[in-house]
């Protein structure tokens, strides 16, 4: 595989890496899905609000909990990222494990869908030379964020929807999270906050616009 690849590996350029979107649109992320119970969750607030979103998947997600989630996200026009295979830094990683990880989940994904994925988030937003390789061979985008409410940290849905009222700029990409102990906030506070944002003339977009 690696003599296919060679002549790709040694070409000049970097992927693009976006990290805000154009004016007046702001882009809502949700990473380390697909959930079984969350991201059904999101979509149906999305459909409810006429919203599109990106959806940054993890391969190991995918083969856990079935392809059904990521194919109603396309069916719904979302996009669908890739968030690598599994949840882990690649920050020291060379080109050809990152490609590797990369393609596998990949592979998944356009099994599933048949869609061709453009956007590439990587865990902790950690970037190497080698996966910057990785995502020039497989051609792949790279966005990572330009603001958060960090619902990571363990915070309700109210300090979600404060952080966002008081810190949100136009063009921002948003990060959030549809998996882990704290998405049941983030899904309480998703409503309110699209609400906030529609009203102040923003349009939602996801990523194939940006
Ligand atoms: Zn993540």
């Amino acid at each position: 595989m690696f003599s296919n690849l060679a002549p790709k590996l040694l070409g000049l350029g970097f992927p693009s890496i976006k990290v805000r979107g154009k004016d007046n649109h702001i882009y809502l992320t949700f990473d380390d899905g697909p959930d079984p119970i969350f991201t059904p969750q999101i979509i149906r607030i999305c459909r409810d609000f006429s919203i599109k979103a990106t959806f940054f998947v993890l391969g190991e997600r995918i083969e856990a909990n079935g392809t059904e989630i990521i194919k109603e996200l396309i069916q719904d026009g979302h996009t669908v990222g890739s968030h690598s295979y599994q949840h882990r830094s690649m920050l020291f990683w060379g080109t050809l494990k990152a490609y590797n990880n990369l393609k596998k989940t990949d592979d998944l994904i356009h099994n599933a869908t048949n869609n061709k994925v453009i956007w590439f988030r990587p865990p902790y937003g950690h970037i190497s030379l080698g996966l910057l390789t990785a995502c020039r061979t497989i051609e792949y985008k790279i966005a990572l964020w330009s603001f958060t409410p960090e619902d990571w940290k363990h915070r309700s849905a109210k300090e979600l929807i404060q952080q966002t009222k008081i810190k949100i700029r136009s063009g921002d990409i948003v990060l959030l999270h549809d998996h882990g102990i704290n998405a049941h906030n983030t899904v309480e506070a998703l409503p309110e906050i699209i609400e906030f944002l529609t009203k102040k003339g923003y349009t939602l977009s996801n990523l194939e616009e940006a």
